[in-house]
């Protein structure tokens, strides 16, 4: 156990109960540590959080948007209107639309099984919008001279080890796209790489990462799922596991600083009381860490890596219809809009009717809630103009497959945000381990280097840091 921390009881604080902090939670308290989770708001869940229509006001909704950096930039009628005639009774809504990447099959679904707690989680292949039509599944419009001519090209990097992936990551999908994508199967790489990186710009999308990421969607057919009651009830099972074991959340108490002394970490102070433990990891979004431990405890290379970390944005549309073609019902479709005034000059949206499945309990009876969104940059996020743009088109590829779907709308709202992804899967835009150069000081949460989309990197991240640094570094007698 050379170099091992090894003591009868080891304190863990984890600052942050979003899926990261959560996952790291649960994992760590089922073998035995003693963790406690701060939390600054009243809810658990971060990014990845459900707000209940019955019991929201609208300035709650403003304000907790706002502390999610996500905005309301349009709506029908005006959010004054919707909250006074009591318009989201009934409905469960999240920060914007979220999917869960592989479904039940996913890092969180796997992991949860694990932990033994049973996520209730629907999935759906992905379908493909086109002149107007739809394909579905996608898959199913490959030719057969496309897999003939480059299957074989794409599954050697679907199944080339890892470090071969490695020497990937710093080459563009463009690229790969143009060497290997002939026909449909570009369009597929197209279509993947994008989805994984909530990224439009080919030529900043690594093609070790895609790669991964399709690997991991290999798992099960089912591309892309949804939890039963809102994608809170992740959080809330993340909870239940931690708590079963004993672990302690704090909500609405925030770490206001991490205490480092000469080059360790030794507590948090929280509503001025100074608490130690023996590690301390951070679900604190990586752009905000320095607002809790001044930066020049850190060397000023890795300060100045972290402040060039971007992330990425989306324009997001909730619309509550009163009736849905039913062979839309459970289905994601997915489309390109091309050659706009937009980073990467094409823009994917994704327009998911699983919410629209009576079975995930979102809507009141005889209504059906559809999510919807459109990549952009963070900085497009908040360009009124750019927004303007891409909610136009959000809603002429909706009325494609759904035509006149506005006469039958109850009210629609734009959630915005410019934090997405907490750091784009880009090139030359790495992710940083959970390691930090502060000794038991450690990262865990979707900033952080590890496979998988938004939520499942959270959570894989919480694995490898559970896995890799704390069992093997401090053991408990
Ligand atoms: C609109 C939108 C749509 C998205 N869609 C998808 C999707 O479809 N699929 C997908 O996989 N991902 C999606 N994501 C991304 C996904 O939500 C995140 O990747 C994931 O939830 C991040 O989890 P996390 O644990 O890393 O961080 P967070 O969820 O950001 O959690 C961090 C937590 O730390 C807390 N905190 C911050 N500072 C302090 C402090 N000083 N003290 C105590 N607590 C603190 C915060 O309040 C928060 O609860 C979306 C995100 C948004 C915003």
């Amino acid at each position: 156990m050379g170099g091992s921390h090894v003591k009868e009881r080891i304190d863990i604080c984890i600052a942050g109960a979003g899926l990261g902090g959560l996952a790291a939670g649960a994992l760590l308290s089922q073998k035995g540590y003693n963790v406690e989770i701060f939390e600054k708001e009243k809810i658990l869940g971060g990014r990845a959080l459900s707000l209940d229509g019955n019991k929201l006001t609208l300035e709650e909704y403003i304000s907790i948007l706002h502390r999610f950096e996500t905005y309301i930039p349009f709506s029908v009628p005006s959010l004054e209107e919707i909250f006074e005639k009591r318009m989201l009774e009934g409905y469960q809504i999240d920060l914007g639309f979220h999917l869960l990447e592989s479904g039940s099959r996913s890092t969180i679904g796997r992991v949860m099984k694990k932990l033994g707690e049973e996520t209730d989680i629907s999935g759906t292949r992905l379908g493909y919008i086109e002149n107007g039509e739809f394909v579905f599944p996608f898959i199913s419009c490959l030719s057969p001279i496309d897999i003939v001519r480059a299957i074989p090209r794409t599954l050697s990097l679907l199944f080339a080890r890892p470090p071969t992936l490695a020497s990937l990551d710093k080459v563009p999908m463009s690229e790969t796209i143009e060497k290997y994508g002939k026909g449909k199967l570009g369009l597929a790489l197209e279509l993947t790489s994008r989805l994984i990186t909530t990224a439009n710009d080919l030529s900043i999308i690594s093609t070790g990462e895609t790669f991964r990421v399709m690997r991991n969607l290999l798992h099960g057919e089912k591309a892309v799922g949804y939890p039963r009651k809102g994608i809170g009830t992740l959080a809330e099972n993340f909870a239940a596991v931690f708590k079963k074991h004993g672990g302690k959340i704090h909500l609405g108490r925030k770490v206001e600083e991490i205490m480092v002394d000469d080059g360790i970490a030794k507590g948090v102070i929280v509503e001025g009381e100074m608490k130690e433990f023996d590690v301390i990891i951070s679900n604190v979004p990586i752009q905000n860490l320095f607002s809790i431990v001044p930066e020049k405890k850190f060397p000023p290379t890795w300060v100045k890596k972290i402040k060039g970390l971007k992330g990425t944005g989306s324009l997001c549309a909730y619309y509550s219809l009163k009736k849905v073609d039913r062979k839309l019902v459970g289905k994601s479709l997915v489309f390109i809009e091309r050659d706009i005034d937009i980073e990467g000059g094409d823009a994917l949206g994704m327009i998911d009717f699983q919410t629209a499945d009576p079975h995930t309990r979102l809507s009141p009876k005889n209504r059906y809630l559809i999510q919807a969104y459109i990549i952009c940059s963070p900085e497009e996020a908040r360009n009124a103009k750019k927004v303007e743009m891409l909610r136009n088109i959000l809603d002429k590829w909706v009325e494609k497959i759904s035509p006149n779907f506005m006469e039958d709308m109850d009210w629609a709202i734009y959630p915005t945000t410019w934090h997405l992804d907490g750091v784009a899967k880009t090139i030359d835009n790495e992710k940083p381990p959970s390691k930090t150069p502060i000794k038991n000081l450690y990262l865990v949460g979707d900033c952080v280097a590890s496979t998988g989309v938004g939520m499942n990197c959270a959570v894989d991240s919480a694995i490898h840091l559970v896995q890799i640094e704390i069992n093997k570094n401090f053991v408990f007698v």
